[in-house]
């Protein structure tokens, strides 16, 4: 089942290489284990994201260097990236914030200038398609999330893909003890009970049942996606006329997998605060929720990394103003229309 499924989901990509593992988390941090990141690099990551793109950097040894996002899209910048490369960095991971692209040719061109690996994290981004190519086909690595909240899920699972055969093998390997590649089969027919252990490895493998049901999501994608593209069509011309709320920039030339529909909002001419607003929403039976409180605002990266706030001023003022509302597929139009209309309403009364 999980070799069917990789072999589905790399079809459906149109990439040569997938590696099922049991979450994106693991999947990060294979492919920059494998990559050879370890003890004295450094790795690029967004702040504008969750705790998994930067702890596994951590645990192999690396230090996370945070980065600041574009205020119009939250996604990471090149001229940041740029700046922040210095002789010990071995990887970039760009987040696709949301589902949107994040601006990859830029990002290649870096990498490709300093001889360092993108490895991306394409948690909400499947499926996802930057000037005309599928995210899963453009970096070194890009890594997918099937958990519970995720455009398909299987519980929790996670999957990597790689034009790179070897790179490929290694994660393989890596995901299943460092076991040598002939142990793969050993409980099969053809297999062999012996194995030889090549490295340290991870229990990383997804399993069989987790693959099955990601078998039939991924049937249901690209219908999945198509209810997330009306819904979010929907949001976008309800709130255009809501005087508080800043347009988020979708750029030229990407499809957008919204994982996410946040709002940025215009806090300054606001008479409530983003949390009051999200309370006023929660009474009314609405659930939202913050992505994210960048992680440089977090009490480890302040007490342990020594990260200060105006280190990244966009991602630190943008924290206070973001929403993400409800969209998913089994969302109905009705229950659309009401958060669409509570939401304006309350902005709106709460409006200067
Ligand atoms: C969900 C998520 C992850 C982690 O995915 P898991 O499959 O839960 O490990 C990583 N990065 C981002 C940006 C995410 O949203």
């Amino acid at each position: 089942m999980t070799r069917d499924f990789e072999e589905r989901f790399a079809a459906y990509l149109g990439v040569d290489n997938a590696v099922a593992v049991n979450s994106c988390t693991a999947a990060l941090h294979l492919a920059l284990a494998a990559l050879g990141v370890g003890a004295g690099d450094e790795v690029i990551v967004p702040t504008m994201t969750f705790a998994a793109t930067a702890e596994v950097v951590i645990h192999l040894g690396a230090r996370p260097v945070l980065v600041d996002c574009d205020p119009a899209t939250l996604n990471v910048v090149p001229e940041a990236i740029a700046a922040a490369i210095t002789p010990h960095t071995r990887a970039i991971v760009p987040v696709h914030f949301g589902g949107q692209p994040a601006p990859m040719d830029p990002i290649l061109e870096i990498a490709a200038l300093f001889g360092i690996a993108i490895v991306e994290d394409a948690a909400h981004a499947f499926p996802a398609r930057y000037r005309g190519r599928n995210v899963g086909t453009i970096g070194h690595a890009t890594c997918f999330s099937f958990y519970a909240n995720k455009s398909i899920t299987t519980g929790e699972g996670g999957m990597a893909t790689t034009a790179d055969g070897a790179l490929a093998d290694r994660m393989r390997m890596l995901s299943l003890h460092g076991l040598s590649r002939d142990a793969w089969t050993r409980f099969s027919s053809e297999g062999t009970w012996d194995y030889d252990i090549r490295t340290p490895g991870y229990k990383y493998n997804l399993t069989d049942i987790a693959s099955a049901l990601g078998i039939d999501q991924l049937a249901h994608a690209s219908e999945f996606l198509a209810a997330r593209q009306r819904q979010a069509e929907t949001y976008r011309s309800r709130f255009s006329e809501v005087a508080a709320i800043r347009p988020v920039e979708i750029e030229d030339d990407v499809e957008h997998a919204w994982h996410l529909y946040f709002l940025i909002l215009e806090t300054e001419r606001m008479t409530i605060s983003r949390n009051e607003l999200i309370d006023l929403l929660k009474a009314e039976g609405i659930g939202t929720s913050v992505h994210y409180r960048p992680l440089h605002l977090h009490s480890y990266y302040r007490e342990t990394l020594g990260y200060r706030s105006e280190a990244l001023p966009v991602a630190t003022d943008l924290f206070p103003r973001l929403i993400s509302l409800p969209i998913y597929p089994s969302l109905t139009e009705g229950e659309l229309d009401r958060v669409a209309e509570t939401v304006s309403r309350l902005i709106t009364a709460h409006t200067r």
